[in-house]
């Protein structure tokens, strides 16, 4: 954001062209902490996370201005990403939880991030790659004092049944289900294998909607700051259909994934019933 603006809001505009309607801003891991850090002010620090929306509206603009991009489409919504504490600590603390931190002390953690996003005008928010029910009941509890808000809760698993620190899906997606800031409850950044049965798991227990955008199968390396392992990823975007098929009817791509999968899952999703 600091030294490529550009090329994040032309990466928008990329995903809105193959047919996204929603892209989540680049604010994952930018945080007052981690920009203080690197010499910002505090203000610069947040005029910068608030940037990222701004950086994503601009794309939108740009896209929405041009008449043949709206035909047979809704306005596309701007969700800021909300990273997970885990995500600020830098080493994939993300995929494993247990932080030893207070609900208390992860709404401290949490708070001027999100009254940020908020201020700079992002659609809803989108608290992603959560590893536990707590940072997730931290979040919950944060959007009560945004009451104009609403956000999509969505977490990192490890295996078909649990997230990532190992708390059943099925029973934080009832544990949330009675927040209406909450619009949608998911799973991201997980392997695509485990999506149908974690899905299925939430969608016995909860009437909000279901979202999933599951990375490509490839493992984080917190060693090496980089993905190994075999892509489960040939037809990730046909695979979708499994996933809207278990209940999850907002769906995309997590790391590793590109605008041409998102291309693949738009040509079949446009002609779904609405
Ligand atoms: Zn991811």
């Amino acid at each position: 954001m600091l030294e490529q603006p550009e090329a994040i809001q032309q990466l928008h505009y990329d995903y809105f062209k193959a047919g996204a309607d929603c892209v989540i801003t680049a604010s994952y891991q930018a945080t007052l902490e981690g920009f203080t850090r690197r010499g910002l002010s505090e203000t610069e620090a947040i005029a910068l996370i608030q940037k990222s929306v701004k950086l994503a509206m601009a794309a939108r603009e740009d896209f929405w201005g041009d008449e043949t991009n709206r035909i047979g489409r809704p306005r596309p919504f701007i969700a800021a990403s909300v990273g997970p504490y885990g995500a600020y600590l830098a080493h994939g603390e993300e995929y494993v939880g247990n932080y030893g931190l207070t609900k208390t002390e992860l709404m401290d953690f949490h708070r001027p991030r999100m009254k940020a996003l908020i201020e700079a005008g992002a659609d809803m928010l989108a608290c992603e790659t959560i590893p536990s029910l707590i940072e997730a009941q931290a979040l919950a509890e944060l959007l009560k004092e945004f009451p104009e808000s609403s956000a999509w809760v969505s977490f990192s698993a490890r295996d078909e049944k649990h997230n990532s620190e190992g708390q059943a899906f099925a029973d934080c997606a009832r544990l949330l289900e009675d927040n209406p800031q909450i619009v949608a409850i998911g799973i991201n950044c997980t392997s695509p294998k485990y999506i149908p049965s974690l899905i299925r798991s939430a969608k016995e227990v909860t009437d909000k909607p279901l979202l999933t955008y599951p990375n490509s199968g490839e493992t984080y390396s917190a060693e090496k700051q980089d993905w190994n392992g075999d892509p489960v990823y040939e037809s990730f975007g046909e695979q979708a259909r499994d996933w809207y098929a278990a209940g999850a009817h907002l769906i995309g791509g997590c790391c590793r994934t590109t605008p041409e999968d998102i291309k693949v899952i738009a040509s079949w999703a446009k002609n779904l019933p609405r």
